[in-house]
């Protein structure tokens, strides 16, 4: 065992075999896998194998194309077989909205090229006759699906990563890891130590441990999965074609022919989670005790469904544990405040995914990037607020729904409420209708009454409309008051903080008292966060950002640290906000102050330290409304008294509640974008329309060579805003854009713009694209829908109203 190398992956399940392997493709030679058993004694020895390319992630399917097609060539150069059957596979409907839920998922693969054909009952039934036909309405047909040996696929990566330079090391258990002053970490096994620049947790079962070594818990829990083995099927004698691979979501099964048998698996929905707390560590090429009572309803369901497996003998059972993360997506990348630090783990689908998680860490650790938008599965996804008993709740009912439809509005139940806000209860007593956004509660839309304080999940509109459409015509037509205590919050303090600030976000520091927006750009000028920045004194910014993203943006700052005198102090939690819109709205605050609120004293873009009644308050004329509008923040003390005063003086004004849903439609309506959806990593600030707030005079910056260039050249996109001619089910996002036959682009929001009465979409195409006037549809649940780009926003196209 070498003990000097640029990098240890601690793991030798699917994942860090595949991290090894592509840390040699991606340059790294001297790397080191160290497994404290045989390669994939882990959970990975006794899974199913079994991979396809559909994901709700887009981004995510991706990195699973990318993970099937990458069997060939690790094949290739290892010349271990991947044991690859790649048989195609089918996803049967039972219900219409399940249906619906496919030909969604067939419009989303359009633009990622995937070849998915929505098929009938028959033409399902010609192609997978096991299955009785009577119970389903229709199926989604996948040609890249099938199963593959995951002996053979780590060893194949492990084989390649050798031939490439990396050394594995077997039976040899990491006990310990030690940082050094320089960031390099000492790595201690029970066969001597190793100096590693770098240190990769894939420790699967044992990413916690892992983990804990580091100080870190990470948010991931271990379930009991089951699958069974048939006994060889009569049907399937002689039969030259293999069976497909097949998805039955109203049985909550899935099953493959195994050779001569099929194979059976099920995601119960009481599902079972494993060493909730610890893994043990001799558990080794082990498996649980079989327990078929638990499973018994899907079975039966199951056997219902595909009658000549009912018949059958069972062969063999498998019990096995393998982990999950709170919302099913893995756990990769770098960790704040740990240098060189790295996860992949938490990753349940090790042979759709484990490819695309090597790849992206090993670009993430060769080239301080990852290549590509994985957002989805970041593991700076989740704060400090995801503990081990929300992981609990969360990972049990996110398995319990894994052939479950998400319905675009619907909201799930487990681990809730868990954070609230000083005015939660006051908001419930409005009827409100919560969602949850990192743990936090937020009101979405308000009832008028506690019996009506309830919304039907589907993919049509709901009974929230009419509601929504009020408070966005309250908001419009006189004056509304929303909570945006979700919103992230960054104080930065000191002498230097305006330097700091300049280098890292693209536009220019405001002047003391005034609010500026600002991308901030990586080192390729791509988008990594759109922020408020409000001067509050010369040695003060108080940044208003995207909450989900505070401990990515945590991250970013300490590759870019702020100089010492300089302090950047998240405080999202210490400051609550509540924002008054409408053009009712200064009438309203101006009776609670005596700052002179006119538009001469106080206009569009200010920011001040003010009094509202007894509250010392932030307050910004700004609205993501677009419309007038101020953000008013205070430390969450006084949130409820500041409620209370702008309820009881809003009376008089015609003040009504609003929530997220109407916030989105009008801000729909007035083309704002937002981080993870409009904004992300794929996209430079030219492509998705902030070119103005970037400001190249600025002679350094982040990500300015790059963004001089995109300037220059255009860049490859447009995002555009289109109203669209949808009948009772909107844009929710990810559909494709169509033009003249073709689909050209993608929806990154979509919803129904009330003020304006229309279906709206914001979404991406290629920039020649962006002058075309008509010609392009947007496919919604399988229909396409004709959508015209606008050239401006469709509400109060001139912003005379939010600088009124
Ligand atoms: C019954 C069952 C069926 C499944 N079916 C499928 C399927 O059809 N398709 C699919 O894609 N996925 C399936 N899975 C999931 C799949 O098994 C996992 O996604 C995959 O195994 C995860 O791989 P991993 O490398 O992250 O973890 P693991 O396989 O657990 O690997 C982690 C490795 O790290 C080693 N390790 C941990 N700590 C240390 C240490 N301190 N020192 C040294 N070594 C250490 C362990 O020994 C282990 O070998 C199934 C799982 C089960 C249980």
């Amino acid at each position: 065992m070498k003990n000097e190398v640029r990098a240890v992956v601690i793991g030798g399940g699917v994942v860090g075999a595949s991290v090894l392997y592509h840390l040699t493709k991606a340059g790294w030679k001297d790397v080191q896998l160290i497994e404290r058993g045989e390669l994939t004694c882990g959970s990975t020895w006794h899974a199913a194998g079994g991979m396809h390319t559909v994901n709700g992630d887009p981004n995510v399917a991706k990195l699973q194309q990318y993970t099937i097609n990458l069997y060939k060539e690790i094949e290739r150069i290892s010349g271990q077989s991947c044991g690859m059957h790649l048989t195609g596979g089918i996803m049967l409907a039972g219900t219409r909205e399940r249906l619906d839920w496919l030909k969604m998922a067939k419009a989303r693969g359009r633009y990622l090229g995937m070849e998915l054909e929505i098929i009938s009952v028959e033409e399902a039934a010609r192609l997978f006759p096991l299955m009785n036909k009577e119970h389903f309405v229709g199926a989604l047909y996948d040609p890249i699906e099938g199963h593959v040996d995951p002996y053979g696929v780590t060893h194949a990566y492990a084989k390649a990563a050798q031939l490439g330079g990396a050394e594995v090391v077997r039976h040899t258990r990491v006990t310990d890891l030690k940082p050094r002053a320089d960031g390099s970490w000492d790595v201690i096994t029970d066969h001597g130590n190793v100096h590693a620049e770098h240190v990769v947790n894939a420790g699967g079962l044992w990413a916690r441990e892992v983990g804990r070594m580091v100080g870190l818990e990470l948010p991931i829990l271990a379930m009991e999965h089951q699958y069974l083995i048939t006994e060889d099927i009569p049907a399937l004698k002689g039969e030259k074609k293999e069976q497909l691979h097949c998805i039955d979501f109203e049985g909550e099964i899935y099953t493959r022919q195994e050779r001569g048998g099929m194979l059976l698996g099920t995601y119960e929905r009481n599902g079972v989670p494993w060493s909730p707390r610890e893994t043990p560590w001799d558990f080794t090429q082990s498996l649980l005790p079989n327990d078929l009572e638990r499973i018994a309803q899907s079975l039966e369901v199951g056997f219902e469904h595909f009658p000549a497996l009912g018949e059958a003998g069972i062969r063999k059972v498998v019990n096995g544990p393998f982990t999950f993360a709170p919302d099913g997506n893995p756990l990769v990348g770098p960790i704040r405040g740990l240098r060189n630090f790295w996860v992949a783990c938490g990753v349940m689908a090790g042979f759709s995914q484990g490819g695309g998680v090597g790849l992206a860490l090993a670009h993430w650790m060769v080239d301080g990037d990852p290549g590509a938008d994985i957002w989805g599965m970041d593991v700076a996804r989740y704060g400090d607020w995801a503990t081990l008993a929300y992981t609990n709740a969360k990972v049990r009912e996110n398995y319990s729904r894994r052939f479950r439809i998400r319905f675009p509005n619907e909201e799930l139940s487990a681990a809730r409420p868990l954070r609230t806000t000083p005015i939660y209860e006051r908001l419930q007593d409005q009827h409100a209708v919560f969602g949850d956004y990192c743990g936090l509660e937020h009101a979405l839309w308000f009832a008028p009454s506690a019996a009506e304080a309830n919304e039907a999940v589907t993919f049509h509109r709901s009974n929230a409309h009419g509601h929504v459409g009020a408070e966005c015509q309250a908001v419009r037509e006189s004056v509304g008051l929303i909570e945006i205590s979700n919103y992230g919050k960054f104080d930065v303090t000191g002498a230097g903080c305006e330097e700091w600030l300049s280098h890292v976000m693209a536009n220019r520091v405001p002047k003391v008292g005034r609010i500026a927006l600002t991308p901030m750009l990586n080192e390729r000028g791509k988008l990594i966060g759109d922020f408020t920045m409000a001067r509050v004194a010369h040695d003060r910014v108080f940044l208003v950002c995207t909450y989900a993203a505070e401990d990515y943006y945590r991250r970013w700052f300490e590759r870019h640290p702020a100089p010492a005198g300089v302090s950047v102090r998240p405080c999202a939690m210490q400051y609550a906000g509540l924002s008054v819109a409408g053009p009712r709205s200064r009438a309203l605050l101006q009776s609670l102050t005596h700052e002179d609120l006119s538009t001469a004293a106080f206009p569009f873009l200010t920011f001040r330290q003010m009094d509202v009644g007894m509250i010392p308050a932030l307050v910004g004329r700004i609205s993501f409304t677009g419309d007038l509008g101020y953000e008013i923040w205070v430390t969450s003390e006084y949130q409820r008294a500041l409620y209370d005063l702008l309820s009881g003086a809003g009376a008089e004004y015609g003040l009504k509640l609003f929530g997220g849903r109407a916030l989105n439609a009008m801000r729909l309506e007035k083309s704002f974008g937002t981080w993870a959806r409009e904004y992300r990593p794929i996209y430079g600030p030219y492509e998705a329309g902030l070119g103005r707030f970037v400001d190249l005079k600025k002679e350094t910056f982040v990500g300015r060579a790059a963004a001089l260039e995109e300037k220059a050249s255009g860049g490859a996109l447009r995002l555009l805003t289109f109203t669209v001619e949808a009948r009772d089910a909107d844009p929710s996002g990810d559909e494709p854009i169509w033009y003249d036959g073709r689909v050209i682009g993608w929806v990154t929001s979509g919803g129904y713009g009330h003020s304006v009465q229309r279906s709206l979409a914001l979404g991406y195409v290629p920039k020649e694209f962006a002058g075309e006037k008509s010609g392009f549809e947007i496919e919604i649940l399988g229909e396409r829908c004709r959508a015209t780009p606008q050239a401006a926003a469709v509400f109060d196209p001139d912003g005379s109203r939010m600088r009124a």
